[in-house]
């Protein structure tokens, strides 16, 4: 039976070290700060937005709130990112996607202090992981590093198959994993031979946004799968990219969706606040 890599019970471990973390931040007379702004209140936004409020209350983090109406002109944005950036109370900055059509969101993630980018999305954060230098990890990708180190998967030297291109997962993913000295590979919607190319891999990692996509013929007997997608099969149901009870009994070690690769996201971003405050 493959290891299950339990993220609810990784993301804890981790939530309890920032608590503590966070402590002797305030013992030192250090608050840390979270401002959360979402536009508009489309309902999946709304969830993560709580969640993400939460996770700050459980570590000791301060969150400020700005729930702005779906009407708000990037201007009104731009201009609270910007009064946010000089607050010397504020830490880190957030601004949750998607935005509404009228705002361009590149525009808000470039005004956005690199130093308070705790999503890790602004080009400066990208580029200083593309080229090894400090700055902010898009927290996903980061999540992901966490889970396989901590469930004691080696990472250096092995065949890593990154299934997806996107600029917030697969891109990141890939040059955590280089970082981490793994061989690695990214496949997309272009790549030819995809079973082949997934084939090889020693840890496969799916972020496509598929429900069910990778069956067993994907994988290569005793990899180590780690599962990002979030979508809902045909029954509604919240299921990964991964087809989980076709891959688990011939994989090493493998996420599971819910309780896998999600709860490492909150725990990342919670990290990269306390980060921003110097620690
Ligand atoms: P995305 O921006 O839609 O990117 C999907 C990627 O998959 C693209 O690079 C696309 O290739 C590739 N792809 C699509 N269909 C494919 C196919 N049939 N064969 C090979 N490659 C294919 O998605 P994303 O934002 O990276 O998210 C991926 C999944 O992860 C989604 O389910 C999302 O909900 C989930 N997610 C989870 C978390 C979390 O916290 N757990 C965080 C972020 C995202 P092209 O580039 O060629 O189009």
């Amino acid at each position: 039976m493959a290891l299950l890599i339990d993220g609810k019970e990784i993301s804890k471990q981790i939530k309890d070290e920032l608590k503590q973390k966070a402590a002797e931040l305030k013992s030192k007379g250090v608050e840390v700060t979270l401002a959360v702004i979402q536009v508009g209140d489309d309902p999946a936004s709304s969830v993560y937005v709580r969640n993400k409020k939460k996770g700050c209350e459980y570590v000791g983090i301060g969150s400020l709130s700005y729930e702005l109406p779906g009407e708000t002109t990037q201007e009104e944005l731009l201009g609270l990112i910007r009064e946010l950036n000089g607050r010397r109370d504020v830490n880190g900055i957030l601004v949750q996607l998607p935005l509404p059509e009228h705002i361009d969101e590149d525009t808000v993630i470039r005004t956005i202090d690199p130093a308070k980018d705790v999503d890790g999305f602004h080009p400066q954060s990208v580029g200083a992981l593309c080229i090894g230098q400090p700055g902010f990890v898009s927290c996903t990708p980061a999540g992901i590093i966490q889970l396989l180190k901590r469930s004691g998967v080696e990472i250096e030297g092995k065949e890593c198959v990154i299934l997806g291109r996107s600029n917030i997962v697969g891109k990141p993913m890939a040059l955590l994993m280089l970082r981490e000295n793994a061989t690695v590979t990214i496949a997309h919607s272009r790549t030819k031979n995809l079973k082949e190319v997934t084939g090889r891999a020693d840890i496969l990692i799916a972020a496509v946004g598929k429900p069910k996509m990778v069956t067993r013929d994907y994988v290569k007997k005793g990899a180590v799968v780690i599962d990002v997608g979030i979508n809902r099969d045909e029954n509604n149901k919240l299921c990964g990219d991964v087809d989980f009870a076709d891959v688990e009994p011939v994989c090493s070690a493998i996420t599971p969706v819910p309780g896998g690769v999600g709860p490492m996201t909150i725990a990342m971003l919670l990290n990269n606040c306390i980060e921003s405050a110097g620690l």
